[in-house]
């Protein structure tokens, strides 16, 4: 009799639980990941499902449903809005005015309040996504304006290095950031989620202040 092989990400998944600090949240990165391994991951304690692509999201979606929390973390483009306000539970990766615009809107027609996060790109590298940090403080002045999203926090990549010490620089300067949006008292923001880390680099994010990580390699395995 074969063994069930998705023991591993049970296992890999109640390690991590055990590791990560009280308070720190764990979004389990299932990019490319069947609904059988994503459920695996579920089983063993995972509670926020971050997806990358809508039309993959769907799919799991239409398996897993509502039992766990949906967390959208790749690109979003402008004309995917609408779908992603029908999965997600929160949208970590506002860039850009015209997209919280489209997202407000999205909500607005469907009666939906949508927390979201800015993602920022603390690398300031123009081949990237996100808002560069000085920047953050006037898109997030524009989404306290739209009355369908709620601002949460920030998300930031780092610039991908083989040491994660080298991305240390960039996830302090986001947490100075996010420590500054906080002081602002912003109506209608609630800010206390600050995402940051994945496989390589969570545990310095953790040091530096991350209250959510994003991992998906340390759960999952390697991906094609
Ligand atoms: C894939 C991905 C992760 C997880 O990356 P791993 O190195 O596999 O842990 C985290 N955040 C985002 C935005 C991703 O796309």
């Amino acid at each position: 009799m074969s063994k069930n092989n998705l023991d591993y990400i049970k296992e890999n998944v109640r390690q991590l639980l055990q590791e990560l600090p009280p308070g720190v949240e764990l979004v389990a990165a299932a990019k490319q990941q069947p609904p059988d391994k994503i459920m695996a991951a579920i089983e063993a304690g995972v509670k926020i499902i971050g997806e990358n692509y809508i039309q993959e999201a769907a799919a799991a979606f239409e398996v897993i449903g509502h039992q766990v929390s949906w967390s959208f973390i790749g690109h979003l483009q402008k004309n995917k809005a609408k779908k992603a306000i029908e999965i997600f539970d929160i949208i970590e990766t506002v860039d850009s005015r015209e997209l919280s615009q489209e997202l407000n809107k999205r909500c607005s027609a469907l009666n939906k309040l949508i927390p979201v996060l800015i993602e920022v790109n603390s690398g300031r590298e123009p081949q990237k996504f996100g808002v560069w940090p000085e920047k953050v403080e006037g898109l997030a002045r524009e989404i306290i304006g739209h009355p369908h999203l709620r601002l949460y926090g920030l998300m930031t990549m780092g610039p991908f290095e083989g040491n994660p010490e080298e991305a240390r620089p960039y996830f302090r300067e986001t947490k100075q950031l996010y420590d500054y949006l906080k002081s602002l008292n912003l109506p209608g923001a609630e800010i206390k989620i600050l995402s940051m880390g994945m496989t390589n680099s969570y545990r310095v994010a953790i040091e530096e202040g991350a209250n959510r990580v994003r991992i998906g390699t340390k759960i999952f395995g390697p991906r094609d």
